[in-house]
């Protein structure tokens, strides 16, 4: 029988610090229908990212806050099961904005169709879609490391930083990585073969960066802030650059940073510093950054992890867990109803 109803969830109250499984909430509501002209969606992955956080503040940002009730934002891979769009067939699976919902409705705009032969679709919310984008812009177009220099990236494991390290290594880059936990630090060696790992849980990180890095620091791809970049700054050797991609530290409003020692600095050792939001470069790098990184997967140069949680009902608690570090990979969930 047809199924009449969809699950969402929604932002219930804005946390305090860190969020909570109370924050969310999970409705049952009317199954969405398809429009004339577009298509109805089957949720099939749901991806879950430290912005997510960001939408679930009302502190101002580059993008706009969710108000309470509103749907949880975010990208899926998805099944179309109805289609009155003339670019697509029931059976395709197209990466869609669907938010957390187990179907959507879309006019077809913003839809990218997923070919499972070239690689499995998951990819499509990892290493191969924003987070693999933004690594690749990121890493190539704002810390541009050159042969011998030493590139270091915080969350390490994940989809964006074990990007980082995998391309600078390719460009000849010494990499460091920071990671957390002796699991995660065993990958990103071995796995991901970066040159050293650091254990941002393990006590001393200042010393043991310092040592991992003789030759100082020429570029931090910043993903994480507080303590981390507290380590990393007097390590930044002259004309250093430092994408500021992501400061996951920070989104719960812990370890705000020192301002004035990052000015100070910042203007005595030249350093560029470009804060960047992936999707602005887009437009002009989308088909190379695909190109180059599927090549690469598919020879085996580049690897990828993923941590996929089943169930719909269970992503608020991955999300949670994803914040707190506890997600190993590029954290999916899997919707299973
Ligand atoms: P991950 O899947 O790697 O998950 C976040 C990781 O951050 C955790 O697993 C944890 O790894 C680490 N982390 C969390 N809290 C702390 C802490 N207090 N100190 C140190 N590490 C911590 O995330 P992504 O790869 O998806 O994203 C990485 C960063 O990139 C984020 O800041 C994100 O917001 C940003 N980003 C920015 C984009 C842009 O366009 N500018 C686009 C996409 C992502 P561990 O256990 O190893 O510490």
């Amino acid at each position: 029988m047809k199924k009449s109803t969809s699950l969402q969830i929604v932002l219930a109250s804005r946390p305090q610090g860190r969020p909570r499984p109370e924050d969310f909430r999970l409705e049952e509501v009317a199954m969405p229908v398809a429009q004339p002209g577009g298509v109805l969606l089957r949720t099939l992955y749901l991806s879950l990212d430290p912005y997510m956080r960001g939408r679930m503040s009302d502190r101002k940002s580059y993008a706009k806050p969710l108000n309470f009730g509103e749907v949880m934002v975010g990208e899926g891979v998805a099944e179309i099961i109805t289609s009155n769009h003339p670019d697509y067939a029931v059976g395709d699976i197209v990466l869609a904005q669907t938010g957390w919902r187990t179907y959507a409705a879309s006019n077809g705009a913003g839809l990218r169709k997923l070919d499972s032969a070239l690689a499995p679709v998951t990819t499509a919310l990892g290493v191969l879609g924003m987070p693999g984008f933004t690594a690749y812009t990121g890493l190539n177009l704002i810390g541009k490391p050159k042969p011998s220099e030493t590139v270091v990236v915080a969350a390490a494991s994940g989809p964006v930083g074990s990007l980082v390290g995998q391309l600078a290594r390719i460009a000849g880059a010494r990499t460091v990585g920071i990671a957390g936990g002796s699991e995660k630090c065993r990958y990103v060696v071995e796995e991901l073969l970066f040159d050293a790992v650091i254990d941002h849980r393990a006590p001393n990180l200042a010393s043991s960066l310092a040592t991992a890095c003789p030759a100082g620091i020429d570029v931090y791809f910043e993903n994480v802030g507080g303590a981390i970049w507290q380590a990393v700054l007097p390590l930044l050797n002259t004309f250093a650059r430092v994408p500021v991609c992501g400061l996951v530290a920070e989104y719960s409003g812990e370890h705000e940073t020192d301002a004035s020692v990052t000015l100070r600095d910042t203007l005595t050792k030249s350093l560029t510093f470009r804060g960047f939001i992936n999707n602005e470069f887009a437009e002009e790098h989308y088909p190379a950054f695909l190109r180059t990184v599927s090549a690469r997967i598919a020879d085996g140069s580049i690897r990828y992890r993923e941590d996929i949680t089943d169930g719909f009902k269970n992503a608020p608690t991955a999300f949670i867990s994803m914040l707190e570090g506890r997600n190993f990979g590029k954290a999916l969930v899997r919707v299973t109803c």
